[in-house]
């Protein structure tokens, strides 16, 4: 095939991890806004890696991507990408009981718990008025700073390199693809665009000419609290499975999530005091762990396309711009296979894998990105 410039849009996990697999037989240049990389959704995320998560896409990759976290965790000098967690998901009312028996029935890794079987996993966990526990050993918390560094230094070790306080303000259409520009007014010129700007996708899109996907970028609330009594390493999270709390042990104190999901515009997002307010309530109402104060506390962007899928492919309408946008809430722990997926789709336009072509559905991608 062609070897082509490709000029990529955005230095989180999807930016690195598509701009590594694409370096092995392209020449790739990646623009990042910030200063550093990894500032936005990446670094913010809370590192864990749950394969019965999210829609049916999202799973399918994530169950694949275990194989490339082993494979990358052998590596010399790298450590253990995936650590031992595992999830416990609790159902407190009849609808939420009955979701959960389903996700049980389907998910061969998760088994049913009894309440005393969950105490002893969570032992700050009040069990009274749970309805059914569910638990999921194949639940791990990733080192994404390790995995985001990986892509970083392969991209760049395979000839590609990395532009940092670039941040795109213009393009300009050329017979054969794009003369890029950025606010401080450097140039570039590729013959594809790649768009892996996350919140920002459907404004990199905009700026292409593009309508974008819908994409809606979603703030969530972490907060780390300490207890009066160190907290167990080695708890589960723990989460309802509604998604309105979990939490999980951090360095003897406790990270907890509210689960929000306000959608709001993209943007260096900080935690809305009244969410912060509302998982320590949540958290102290099903917990003995009587949190009182927040030691930190951030929010991030996880950013969905309307059916919560990736969006990869080529623009049927556009062939030199791709887009790898709509990580969701999943992007760290599907990024090793969504790379390697949305490398061969730029390569081929197609994935050979029969089934995991079925599972991201990549016959419907090219029709979604044709605007
Ligand atoms: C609180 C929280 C918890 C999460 N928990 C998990 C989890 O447990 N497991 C999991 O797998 N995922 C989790 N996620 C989701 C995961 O973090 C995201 O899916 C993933 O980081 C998205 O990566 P990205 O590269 O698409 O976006 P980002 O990391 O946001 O990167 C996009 C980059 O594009 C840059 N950019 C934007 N516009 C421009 C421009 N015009 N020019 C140049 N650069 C530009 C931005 O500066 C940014 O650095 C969580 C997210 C949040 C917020």
């Amino acid at each position: 095939m062609t070897r082509e410039r490709v000029i990529i849009v955005g230095g989180g996990i999807a930016g690195v991890s598509l701009g590594s697999e694409l370096a092995l037989d392209h020449d790739v240049i990646l623009l990042e806004a910030e200063s550093s990389l990894g500032v936005h959704s990446t670094g913010r995320s809370a590192a864990l890696f749950m394969t019965g998560y999210g829609p049916a896409p999202v799973r399918e990759l994530t169950r694949r991507s275990e194989a490339e976290f082993a494979r990358l965790s052998a590596l010399p000098d790298m450590p253990a990408l995936l650590a031992p967690r595992g999830g416990l998901l609790t159902a407190w009312d009849e609808p939420g009981a009955a979701a959960l028996e389903a996700m049980i029935a389907a998910q061969p890794a998760m088994t049913a718990l009894t309440a005393e079987q969950a105490s002893a996993l969570c032992p700050a966990l009040r069990t009274d008025d749970v309805l059914l526990c569910g638990y999921d050993p194949s639940t791990r918390d990733i080192d994404v700073h390790a995995l985001h560094s990986y892509y970083a230094a392969t991209l760049r070790h395979r000839g590609g390199e990395i532009v940092t306080g670039a941040r795109l303000a213009a393009t300009t259409r050329l017979a054969s693809g794009w003369d890029v520009e950025t606010a401080d007014g450097r140039r570039w010129q590729g013959d594809v665009l790649v768009n892996a700007a996350g919140a920002w996708g459907d404004e990199v899109a905009g700026l292409c000419g593009d309508a974008g996907h819908g994409l809606s970028p979603r703030r969530r609330t972490v907060v780390i609290s300490r207890p009066a009594r160190p907290v167990a390493g080695a708890w589960p999270v723990v989460a309802d499975i509604a998604e309105t709390w979990y939490f999980k042990p951090e360095g003897g104190a406790v990270l907890m999530s509210p689960g929000d999901e306000s959608e709001v515009l993209p943007g260096d997002v900080k935690p809305d005091p009244l969410d912060v307010a509302l998982v320590l309530e949540r958290v102290n109402a099903v917990t003995t762990l009587q949190l009182r104060s927040v030691r930190t506390s951030w929010a991030g962007l996880r950013t969905f396309a309307p059916d919560r899928a990736p969006v990869v492919g080529r623009h049927a309408g556009e062939p030199a711009l791709f887009s790898f946008v709509g990580q969701g809430g999943y992007g760290v722990q599907m990024a090793p296979t969504l790379a390697k997926a949305g490398a061969e789709l730029f390569r081929t336009g197609t994935l050979a894998d029969r089934a995991l072509a079925a599972a991201i559905a990549a016959d419907r991608l090219p029709a979604k990105l044709d605007h």
